[in-house]
């Protein structure tokens, strides 16, 4: 074994001792918002709050029963214009739906439900994080019970992004992260999902949705990486209601993003998980676009392919963790 190979694995394990002894009440900071949406909250007007605050989740609550509901995701959104493009004359009626009609949407389309799994805030980091890769979710809310009323209580969501942000801020050892990725088996390499800028952009929505990821690289026709499409992007696709932007192509469905976005981000497999703390610990990169020199698409390393590297990659020879 290296000296290479040695800090790289006490590096892991440095984190995941640190994940197991941190909770997610760590994460949060001293003040923070928290936008909960009424269960009968219509979709559209979601959409706008959502905008506004500039976030792309909320958790619902649902005020006739004074209970949690689970999360709305971008997924959900992603489902009423799948279920728009299945029935184009129900327009009137998808007008109206409100978030509780999701779950009969998510029926009538016949796909999983609003995600449900939640954590309590005091519970080890780590355990966020294996909840949160088992249901391929990419956040969870924390949940606590009123010691008064037993009733429960949203007390905030963390994201895999929070997450591995704090672990760059804290833990100085992934540092020692030092094998580069063409030595490691992490992020997607093969059968990637991919587009070009005439593609419909409802052929890319499609896409995110047959393969359950949350972008897909748009390239020029050399395979060059011009841009990424990501999940969120739909919220400004169908912002007020207005379903008639699902005919665009996927260039003039960029365009709808909003001015502060933040660009995409690319490394090369010549690149460390060191570095790619630091830039997780610097900007808010959800995933990354792997890259050669000449910019082609060589791969796509996202959050929760770190996340999964970081907690269940093996740490000897015999395999064991
Ligand atoms: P996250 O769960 O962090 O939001 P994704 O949903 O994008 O990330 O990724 C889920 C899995 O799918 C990861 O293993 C990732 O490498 C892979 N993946 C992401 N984008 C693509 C793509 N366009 N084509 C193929 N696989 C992808």
């Amino acid at each position: 074994m290296t000296v290479v190979d040695r800090e790289q694995i006490e590096g892991l394990r440095a984190i995941r001792a640190f994940l197991n002894v941190r909770t997610s009440y760590d994460v949060l900071p001293l003040s923070y918002r928290l936008i909960v949406f009424d269960t009968a909250l219509l979709v559209k007007k979601s959409l706008n709050i959502l905008i506004q605050c500039g976030i792309v989740s909320a958790p619902l609550w649902d005020s006739k029963t004074s209970t949690f509901a689970g999360l709305l995701t971008v997924s959900d959104y992603i489902n009423v214009i799948q279920y728009y493009w299945q029935n184009p004359d129900a327009l009137a009626q998808i007008d109206q739906f409100k978030l509780n009609s999701l779950r009969e949407v998510e029926r009538a389309i016949g796909v999983n439900t609003i995600e449900t799994v939640s954590i309590h805030p005091l519970r080890p980091l780590y355990e966020a994080c294996t909840r949160m890769l088992q249901s391929r979710a990419r956040r969870i809310p924390l949940v606590d019970v009123d010691d008064e009323t037993q009733r429960e209580m949203v007390v905030s969501l963390v994201t895999q992004y929070r997450i591995l942000k704090f672990v760059s801020v804290n833990v100085k050892e992934t540092q020692m992260l030092k094998k580069p990725l063409r030595d490691l088996h992490v992020g997607s390499y093969s059968n990637l999902a991919i587009a070009h800028m005439e593609t419909p952009v409802m052929d890319v929505i499609h896409m995110l949705v047959k393969k359950n990821i949350s972008c897909v690289p748009i390239l020029d026709s050399q395979g060059t990486v011009l841009n990424v499409f990501e999940a969120v992007d739909v919220i400004a696709l169908i912002k007020g209601g207005d379903y008639e932007k699902l005919n665009l192509s996927a260039a003039k469905a960029l365009e709808l993003r909003s001015e502060d976005f933040p660009g995409i981000y690319t490394c090369t497999i010549n690149d460390r998980l060191d570095t790619i703390f630091d830039t997780i610990r610097k900007s808010r990169v959800h995933r990354l676009v792997i890259i050669d020199e000449a910019k082609q698409l060589k791969g796509v390393l996202s959050l929760s392919d770190i996340l999964d590297y970081t907690l269940n990659s093996s740490l000897g020879d015999d395999g064991s963790q």
